[in-house]
């Protein structure tokens, strides 16, 4: 009986003892998509980002795995901005049984729900196109998520402001910073289990042309910190002539100027930068197309973030602008139905037609560039991030040829990768930012890199600031 005693004391002891509090990476481990990393100490678990996964078939088809814990389990969701890659995977919580809050800033709520509708709409005519074609292995293919769960995901948003501390769970507080990364994005401080994180989230830069920089690090101690490295091993080119040469080129030939661009952010830096070029008459005034309804939507909300002079628009631009449209340079066509579309098949005078997906890899720049690949007189600028097995990559890589809708286009346009629009800090931005810490933090996690991108930015951090640098695998959990 003594010996009964004894062990019934033991179990009430060590069932009253808290587990030590951990991480998981469930994504954006050795690649840079599909960021989704978990937070678990008993039964408190709070996610931040529920990112897609994108680019490589292998990994797109992770997005179908099962999630590793049940939806239902977790608590709260913490979402530093609305790139699919960040966002993506929400619906599908949702559809699996996640109801509790997810917590984002104002613009990033409004964002979110214009690329999770995209994403829902796209998964669903792929899942229509398949059954079609019969290439499904299943005899009715369905999309991951469809607009219902997008409605059931964005009821679930509350959104808190900039810099003011929350608490989101038990045991867990967040305060969100501006990144300078695109309109909502933070990175954010998060208080788990009496541990402190710092999660980066895509990290800005401070040229952004509309966006306040990033805020600083914050001050004291963290037990770690989960940076970004996407472009963790170069640095940008400075803004150039490229830009404005390869564009007055084109005109020249009388062809027309493609730009494969993110409906989110770049498409208004490019608007931006052409209104700039044209006002100081260096590239001619042509008619500019912005032809994807998803982009149109985002410029809606720019706008309105600038007339309502958010905290997040750089205070000279919101003077500058009182009035008027930073992204208008007088010739602007907002290109909304399949019609309007359509009619840019065949625009016979010089024009530049910005359009989504930024990749290449669907949407409407699919179309148009189908069509001015084939021709020499044209040209197609690519001005973001390029994913491996993208058709964008393949472009900027110098492919001769491209599929397009199953048949093989010739590349004989004028193919240019413009870095300079980037709105990722470089290696030597990254490390500027994080050199800002006041304290070296116990732990650094690097993610949201290609392996070896993210290996090499891992030992520039080892180097410099002889941090305690992990590269963490797909599925990995630390203690924190
Ligand atoms: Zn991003």
């Amino acid at each position: 009986m003594l010996w009964d005693g004894t062990c019934q004391h033991r179990r009430y002891a060590k069932s009253d003892m808290k587990s030590v509090p951990t991480i998981r990476f469930l994504g954006a481990a050795g690649t840079v998509t599909g960021s989704r990393f978990l937070l678990e100490q008993d039964k408190t678990r709070v996610l931040i980002d529920a990112g897609m996964f994108q680019g490589l078939k292998e990994l797109r088809l992770k997005n179908w795995d099962a999630f590793p814990i049940k939806p239902e389990s977790i608590n709260a969701i913490a979402l530093t901005h609305a790139h699919l890659d960040h966002s993506g995977y929400l619906p599908l919580l949702v559809r699996e049984g996640f109801s509790g809050p997810i917590y984002l800033t104002e613009y990033t709520a409004k964002l979110a729900e214009v690329v999770l509708r995209d994403s829902a709409h796209l998964q669903t005519e792929d899942a229509a196109y398949a059954a079609r074609k019969g290439f499904s292995k299943h005899s009715q293919p369905l999309p991951l998520y469809d607009d219902e769960d997008v409605t059931r995901t964005v009821q679930l948003f509350r959104t808190v402001s900039f810099r003011q501390r929350i608490e989101i769970a038990q045991d867990t507080a967040v305060t969100f910073h501006p990144s300078g990364h695109i309109l909502g994005a933070s990175f954010i401080d998060v208080e788990f289990a009496g541990k402190r994180l710092l999660f980066t989230g895509d990290m800005g830069r401070n040229q952004h042309p509309l966006l306040v920089p990033p805020d600083h690090f914050p001050s004291g101690h963290f037990d770690a910190v989960l940076t970004e490295s996407t472009y963790g091993d170069r640095k940008h080119e400075s803004p150039t002539n490229s830009f404005r040469d390869a564009i007055n080129r084109t005109i020249s030939r009388g062809g027309t100027v493609i730009i494969p661009a993110f409906a989110v952010d770049r498409t208004e830096v490019i608007l931006m930068e052409l209104h700039r070029l044209i006002d100081y008459q260096e590239i001619k005034r042509v008619p500019i197309y912005v032809d994807s309804p998803m982009a149109l939507t985002t410029l809606e909300y720019y706008r309105d973030a600038l007339h309502n002079r958010s905290p997040e628009i750089r205070i000279e631009i919101v003077s500058e602008w009182s009035s008027g449209d930073p992204f208008d340079p007088g010739d602007l066509h907002e290109m909304r139905s399949v019609e309007d579309s359509k009619k840019l098949n065949d625009p016979h005078t010089p024009c530049i037609i910005i359009s989504a997906s930024g990749m290449a890899t669907g949407g409407r720049v699919v179309h148009h560039l189908a069509g001015s690949l084939p021709h020499s007189e044209n040209s197609v600028i690519l001005v973001g991030y390029q994913a491996v097995g993208t058709r964008g990559r393949l472009l900027e890589e110098g492919a001769l040829t491209v599929k397009i809708h199953g048949e093989l286009i010739p590349v004989k346009a004028e193919i240019l990768a413009i870095e300079a629009f980037s709105v990722h800090a470089d290696s030597a931005e990254l490390l500027s930012w994080l050199s800002g810490a006041s304290q070296a933090p116990d732990k650094v996690f690097v993610v949201h890199g290609e392996q070896s991108v993210a290996e090499k930015f891992a030992s520039t951090l080892k180097e410099e600031l002889n941090w305690n640098c992990e590269v963490p695998k797909d599925g990995q959990q630390f203690p924190i």
